[in-house]
């Protein structure tokens, strides 16, 4: 069965059902945590997304799975809290998906108030971890670590750790969990419009938007998990409750992406930006290093990506100059630039972007539980509570305990031939038990281009894992869009090959499909003069 025919499979399910104990609106992290943990309880789930899965804010995100050392800075302690306890979590469920990460931070001479406060901070931070991650460097640990790194006044580093992932592939692997458990998530279809009866929600009305048709369907509870869109949908108390009115805050950041042979670090650097004095990273991130990110009011359409700008764009630079001072980079050495979108909760009018807390926040209404805001490292401790609130409004049977483990570590199957540990570990962090399924002797362990991403888990994207145009597969399912030149053009034909008859798309429906994602990749993914911006 190729994905448009599993698709159509999904959509006659969700209309003969009859009434949904749950339905999620979002395909993010947010959205997918919450269906997994209400699958785990036993509940019939229904996830819808408008766009693809992860499209939103939680594919472009920094990839930390982190406890955030500037939230402490900024005083927000309980949230630093349960973020460090949320990683450690992941690093021991989800190895191969959830990996440790090294983090340094250089030291220069007159900034030794500096170098205390990060101590400090530091020693809290292990102290939630419940282990000590953090060291004191000498300046020439620090130079032998960070090679290249600006040497002037260097007078000793430390060292920390967080851990990285792939966002949209953590969305994935949540569906896909949930998926197993019974659940049901579609993307590409958007919910329009809450329905009520007697003064409460009772289900949405959506459009199916590949066959341009209107579904509609009962929920005895709605979860509004729309990230920066939740006050599209914002029911009858427009996003009031007890007095308060929550105002979503949009604010962009962006990263830029240059090939990790070109500044090859196996640490994160974390440094105050030249200008400013904002914390910004320079990390390794599949085989690329990335630099990021700004913050700032996002006044572009909704609609449409977002994408960086020109001021952005010399705002980084300007950060990995002054840290890499002979490094020459060339703006044309640019593999790909992103921008993400934070659905930040404001707090109150006239803060700095980077003043606004993190924090996410949950409020209801009869028959709709909303939430915005938040981390994506948070995301099961925000799952739980929605959950939580759904239960205390007596809208579903009392649920069962929470302390049911997220993801069960699963055991490693043999390493095949050809296939490297790190590579094998990497699969089963990505795919879970659905690994078993699909690996066969004959699957290519090749690697497309420099990134770590087989061939085979191309093809097994294309056949199963709701692939509805090329972008969904190269940018959210793989990530290659972002680690080759221009999206990985000149690896198209090969794609091609392996992937067209998965997804049973003519050759006229594939040459399209190139050109949107061609499309896409030099309006969002690219230097604003490719966009014209
Ligand atoms: C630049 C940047 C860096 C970040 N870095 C980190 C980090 O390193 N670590 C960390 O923990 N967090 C980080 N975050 C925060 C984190 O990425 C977000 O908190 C998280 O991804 C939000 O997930 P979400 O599911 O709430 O929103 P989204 O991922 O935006 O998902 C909401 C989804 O709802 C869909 N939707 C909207 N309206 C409808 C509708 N009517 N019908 C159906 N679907 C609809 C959207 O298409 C979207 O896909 C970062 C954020 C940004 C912007």
């Amino acid at each position: 069965m190729d994905a448009a025919a599993q698709r159509k499979q999904l959509i006659e399910q969700l209309q003969g059902t009859e009434e949904w104990d749950l339905v999620i609106i979002g395909g993010g992290i947010t959205g997918a945590g919450i269906l997994l943990r209400a699958a785990q309880r036993g509940l019939k789930a229904l996830l819808v997304e408008q766009q693809d899965f992860a499209w939103g804010t939680s594919s472009r995100s920094s990839k930390m799975v982190h406890g955030g050392l500037r939230y402490l800075v900024n005083g927000d302690f309980a949230l630093t809290r349960e973020s460090v306890r949320e990683r450690e979590l992941l690093i021991k469920q989800l190895p191969g998906l959830v990996e440790p990460m090294s983090y340094l931070y250089a030291h220069y001479r007159w900034r030794w108030i500096e170098r205390l406060g990060l101590h400090l901070i530091l020693k809290l931070y292990d102290l939630f971890a419940g282990r000590v991650t953090h060291s004191g460097l000498t300046a020439d640990q620090t130079r032998t670590l960070m090679p290249g790194i600006r040497d002037t006044d260097l007078v000793a580093g430390t060292r920390f750790e967080d851990a990285v992932t792939d966002d949209a592939r953590l969305v994935l692997r949540t569906l896909d969990e949930a998926c197993r458990l019974g659940a049901v998530a579609i993307n590409y279809v958007q919910v329009t419009q809450l329905l009520h009866r007697d003064g409460k929600v009772c289900g949405v009305e959506m459009t199916d938007r590949l066959e341009d048709r209107t579904l509609v369907v009962d929920a005895r509870c709605t979860v509004n998990a729309c990230g920066t869109w939740v006050d599209r949908l914002w029911g009858e108390s427009g996003g009031k409750e007890n007095g308060k009115q929550h105002r979503i805050r949009p604010l962009r950041g962006s990263h830029i992406v240059i090939p990790g042979d070109r500044l090859p670090i196996g640490t994160a650097l974390a440094l105050p930006h030249p200008e400013d004095g904002r914390n910004v990273f320079i990390f390794p991130w599949e085989q690329t290093t990335v630099i990021g990110t700004t913050d700032l009011d996002h006044d572009q359409p909704m609609e449409q990506e977002p994408v960086i700008t020109r001021a952005e764009l010399d705002y980084l630079l300007a950060a990995l100059r002054h840290q890499f001072p002979d490094l020459a980079l060339e703006e044309t050495e640019i593999l790909s630039t992103w921008s993400g979108v934070r659905p930040v909760i404001s707090e109150k009018p006239g803060l700095s972007p980077s003043d606004e807390k993190r924090e996410h926040e949950i409020w209801s209404e009869p028959g709709l539980v909303s939430v915005g805001g938040g981390k994506l490292t948070t995301f099961r401790v925000i799952a739980d509570q929605v959950l939580e609130r759904i239960a205390a409004q007596g809208l579903l049977p009392a649920l069962k305990s929470d302390s049911v483990a997220m993801f069960k570590r699963e055991p490693t199957p043999p390493l095949p031939t050809g296939v490297d540990s790190g590579s094998w570990c990497r699969l089963l962090g990505r795919y879970g038990a659905r690994l078993r399924e699909w690996w066969s002797p004959d699957c290519d362990p090749g690697r497309v281009g420099n990134t770590p991403t087989l061939w085979c888990e191309l093809g097994w994207a294309a056949r199963a894992q709701s692939v509805v145009h090329l972008d969904d597969l190269l940018l959210r399912r793989t990530r290659i869009g972002v680690q080759l030149p221009r999206g990985g053009e000149a690896w198209l034909p090969r794609i091609k090959q392996l992937c067209q008859p998965a997804l049973g798309w003519s050759d006229e429906q594939w040459s399209a499909e190139e050109a949107r994602y061609l499309e896409i990749i030099d309006r969002y993914y690219s230097l604003p003069e490719v966009k014209g911006g």
